[in-house]
């Protein structure tokens, strides 16, 4: 990565994502056989992390795999993205994992074991020297709040802006969201937040507690809004989605990057946007991120059809 890159600190939960297709999910005392089994490196915080480096950011990933097998295989997927590992601590006992089963239908039922992520209920020698390197903190919320609220004090304490995904959605306790400079929820983690199902008057209700509102809306785009400015909403790129899975965590990360590089953020969003929807396009999690080159090509694309 050339040393103009943004660099960018994830602080985060890391998953290995245990994945069974079958063709209908077993009831209580029921088993199902199923056609495939798929092991997917996963977690909101790896997820964005990943994204953010294929984006082009210099990332460093700041949590917690365990003393299993799957915590290589993860710390692995990270490094071979271009993720710094360096703040990823190994802990004893197993890695995070969730446990996806995945109907005919696409529908799905998950299980989340935290496992190491469980041991983030603080900062580790090194890390606030990471997030002040930084200029920018990603944060979401599958980690334990004191190890999130530890990260967004510390980038607070040293100018560093951070970036909140309420997810999954849960109360924020009020020092959190006192250090949040850029809140990113999509449209049923504002409803949750706020109890406006509408996305503007959840947008104002969230600016009364943080400067800078995104709320994402899937396949109808974002909803960007600030502090004493008329909110702007940028459409998604009209695609055939096959799998939506980490949309938003790819829309962060390349959102991250763009903001890193100084774009301003009507432009930082319609890259982001880009980029998310080169996701959405192809299966998988983390596997299905886009590259800064793909990025670039669509995003350019749009410009001259809009030209
Ligand atoms: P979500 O987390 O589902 O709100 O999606 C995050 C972002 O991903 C959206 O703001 C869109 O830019 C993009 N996105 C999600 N779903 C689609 C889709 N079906 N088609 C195009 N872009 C999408």
């Amino acid at each position: 990565m050339s040393s103009s890159a943004p660099a960018i600190a994830v602080l985060g939960s890391t998953n290995m994502d245990l994945v069974a297709y079958v063709p209908a999910a077993p009831r209580r005392g029921e088993t199902v056989t199923g056609r495939e089994f798929r092991t997917v490196p996963g977690g909101k915080g790896t997820n964005q992390a990943i994204a953010a480096a294929r984006a082009g950011g210099s990332v460093t990933m700041i949590g917690a795999v365990g003393e299993d097998e799957f915590g290589p295989r993860l710390r692995a997927a990270l490094a071979g993205s271009g993720v710094d590992t360096a703040g990823l601590r190994t802990v004893p006992g197993p890695s995070g994992t969730a446990h996806i089963v995945v109907d005919d239908e696409g529908g799905n039922a998950i299980v989340v074991v935290p496992g190491a992520n469980g041991t983030v209920t603080g900062l580790a020698p090194g890390d606030e020297e990471r997030i002040a390197a930084a200029g920018a903190l990603l944060l979401q919320l599958e980690l334990p709040m004191a190890g999130v609220v530890a990260g967004a004090r510390a980038a607070r304490s040293r100018g560093v802006p951070t970036v909140l995904t309420p997810a999954p959605a849960r109360e924020l306790p009020g020092e959190l969201l006192s250090h949040v400079d850029l809140l990113v929820p999509n449209e049923h983690e504002a409803a949750a937040l706020t109890g406006h199902r509408d996305a503007r008057p959840a947008a104002e209700a969230l600016l009364e507690r943080v400067p800078e509102v995104v709320i994402t809306l899937g396949e109808a785009g974002c909803l960007y809004a600030a502090r004493g400015a008329r909110p702007l909403t940028v459409p998604a790129r009209r695609v055939r989605a096959v799998d939506t899975t980490a949309a938003g965590d790819t829309f962060v990360g390349a959102l991250a990057v763009a903001r890193g590089e100084g774009r301003a953020m009507p432009e930082a969003l319609a890259w982001a946007a880009a980029a998310a929807a080169l996701s959405v396009q192809r299966p998988g999690a983390s596997s299905s991120m886009p590259r800064r080159e793909e990025i670039d090509a669509v995003f350019v694309k749009d410009l001259q059809e809009a030209r």
